[in-house]
């Protein structure tokens, strides 16, 4: 079943301003807390929050095979599971039922009462129990620039990186949703000049503006996913902050690559937003060379438009746009990150997240993290409050957001805002 929903014509009932990010055709997916703090999967039309637990118990889903309670839960974990074909009927039955033209529901007030929420009453949750979470490196431009600092702009790139998309395991237990707080880490350093290493609040704190792609339960144990069936495995797309503290990470990862310095937070967007809605948004991903070999070709247009934007804000401050970049800057898309992480057999499950890597464009104004904003610290960035920085401080807040937009249709993922809370205090010893 073709998904119907991407029609630009289409209009809902529902009041939508000009430049939302979710208009009726996203229809995305999330979980949050009711006013009667009551936890359900929903979706979002404008800034209205729609249970979508409460459509199913009224009868709004029939005919399309569903469990009973699968959007009670507090994950969108076993609806993914469902596959495909479910979200596809899910999300056409979503945009009939709030069609301008479909007065089933806009005219039952007692059934409306129930089933919209203002956003502003609902607090959002994680939208998936996340089992494994991976992190690839697949932006050129980011590798070359950090290659470029830390080893030799002559040979920046690794032999490796143009023949596979590099990535390794990430914690899933440190993912956390839009608003939450994240604390500086304490860690061990080894400063410039110093004769020995130090223990203490990371000085280096940085963001990486990335993209997550969530997946459905594909394959078997022992059994990779051929490149042409990766994309139908993959649920949608989320922003990604995947917070990195610069002086734990230079010392620390060698010889097995970051550990401390990337699992004491990320931050996500709670609204997956579905390959679907992305669909009218395909363009051609960058020409490789050399060409990858066969079990990572593929041919067709494997990466989105995607507008990738990030905001700091000093506290009480005004935010000041720090860099935009761009989806589609990803050397590897994310059908061959698929391909190439099930090659050996290893098994993906109902999920998992999958994070880009740092998205930098070519342009230095649109570098994806503060490390090459600034240049390692030789150029620091300029707030529109006067002051300047290096990497972030303490109560400052990194916001990012992404949105696609073509032929008057925009379909955004919000923002993945969140605020660097001081270092605990620590003992010396
Ligand atoms: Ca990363």
């Amino acid at each position: 079943m073709p998904a119907k929903t991407n029609d630009p014509n289409k209009k809902t009932w529902l009041t939508v301003s000009e430049n939302s990010d979710f208009p009726i055709q996203n229809i995305p997916f999330g979980v949050f807390l009711t006013r009667d703090d009551i936890i359900t999967i929903g979706t979002r039309i404008g800034d209205y929050a729609i249970d979508l637990g409460a459509l199913h118990q009224l009868g709004y889903f029939d005919g399309i095979p569903l469990t009973d309670d699968i959007f009670l839960q507090d994950t969108l974990n076993d609806f993914i599971s469902d596959g495909k074909k479910t979200w596809r009927s899910v999300r056409n039955r979503i945009s009939e039922i709030f069609d301008l033209k479909n007065g089933t529901l806009q005219n039952n007030k007692d059934h409306k009462k129930i089933v919209l929420f203002s956003m502003e009453e609902v607090e959002m949750k994680l939208p998936v129990q996340i089992g494994d979470y991976t992190d690839f490196y697949s932006s050129k431009e980011h590798a070359t620039n950090v290659g470029s600092m830390f080893r030799d702009p002559e040979n920046a790139l690794l032999p490796n990186w143009l023949h596979l998309p590099v990535a390794y395991h990430g914690r899933s237990s440190t993912i956390v949703p839009n608003a939450t707080p994240v604390r500086r880490p304490l860690g061990q350093t080894y400063p410039k000049g110093a004769d020995a290493p130090v223990f203490g609040p990371s000085k280096l704190v940085d963001f990486e503006l990335e993209m997550a792609f969530i997946t459905t339960d594909a394959n078997v144990l022992g059994e990779p996913i051929p490149i042409e069936e990766a994309e139908d495995y993959i649920f949608g797309l989320v922003l990604f902050n995947d917070w990195s503290a610069r002086d734990i990470q230079k010392w620390e990862y060698v010889p097995l690559g970051p550990f401390l310095a990337k699992n004491f937070a990320s931050s996500i967007s709670p609204w997956i937003v579905t390959l679907d809605a992305l669909e009218p948004f395909r363009v051609q991903s960058p020409k490789q060379d050399p060409e990858p070999l066969p079990y990572l070709r593929q041919q067709g247009k494997h990466s989105f438009d995607i507008t990738l934007e990030v905001d700091l804000t000093p506290n009480n401050g005004i935010p000041t746009m720090v860099t935009r970049s761009n989806f589609k800057h990803m050397y590897w898309t994310m059908a061959q990150q698929m391909a190439h992480h099930t090659v050996n057999g290893c098994k993906v499950n109902s999920g998992d997240m999958m994070g880009s890597g740092t998205i930098s464009g070519p342009s230095p104004d649109s570098y994806g993290s503060l490390l090459e904003l600034a240049w390692q610290g030789t150029k620091p960035v300029k707030l529109r409050d006067g002051s300047e920085r290096k990497f972030i401080e303490d109560n400052d807040i990194v916001t990012l957001r992404g949105y696609c937009q073509k032929e008057g249709i925009r379909i955004g993922f919000g923002e993945a805002s969140t605020r660097l809370l001081p270092a605990l205090e620590h003992k010396k010893k």
